[in-house]
């Protein structure tokens, strides 16, 4: 359906709003003006944002930042960015990161609970949408996760 794409990225944002007070995180949402509506799936597209948003908060301590931001990409698609300000992502674990139940040292992730599913899941939710979801990390600096996701233009009755 049409989406306003501000509206859909501050939903997320307050169904977190709890865990984010809770940690003293501070979140922006940034939408290019050029790209404020989209044509998705919102229900799909809104159990992958909540995956990412909350890995985002999960893997970030106290203090930290959130950045999400909706942009048309030179592919033609609309990228969704979230950006933390997090504890970051070995470089040699970011390529089986969206494998079902890998999850990166179990040390650190055995107190943190979960599952190891959510990236999966968002991954084949955004292929079932024909989309493609890639991540970058540096450790103790922050990991950056893009969606891409096909659009119809404006205007269009279809998707
Ligand atoms: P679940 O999502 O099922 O509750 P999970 O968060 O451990 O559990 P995934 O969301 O699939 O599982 O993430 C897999 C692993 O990737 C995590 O265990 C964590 O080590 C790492 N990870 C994911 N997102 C981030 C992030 N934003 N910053 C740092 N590490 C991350
Ligand atoms: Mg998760």
């Amino acid at each position: 359906q049409k989406v306003d794409l501000t509206e859909m990225l501050e939903e997320v944002v307050d169904r977190f709003s709890f865990q984010l007070r809770q940690k003293a995180i501070t979140v922006s949402v940034k939408v290019e003006d050029r790209q404020q509506n989209a044509w998705l799936d919102r229900d799909g597209i809104d159990q992958v944002l909540d995956n990412l948003v909350s890995n985002a908060i999960k893997y970030t301590l106290d203090g930290g930042s959130i950045d999400i931001s909706a942009r048309s990409h030179e592919s033609g698609q609309l990228a969704i960015a979230i950006k933390d300000t997090g504890i970051g992502i070995p470089k040699k674990d970011l390529q089986r990161i969206f494998e079902r139940f890998y999850r990166v040292d179990k040390a650190r992730s055995r107190n943190m609970g979960g599952t190891g599913l959510g990236l999966s899941i968002a991954r084949e939710i955004v292929r079932a949408h024909g989309g493609a979801i890639a991540i970058d990390s540096d450790m103790n600096v922050g990991t950056v996760v893009t969606v891409l996701l096909p659009i119809v233009p404006e205007g269009s009755e279809s998707a």
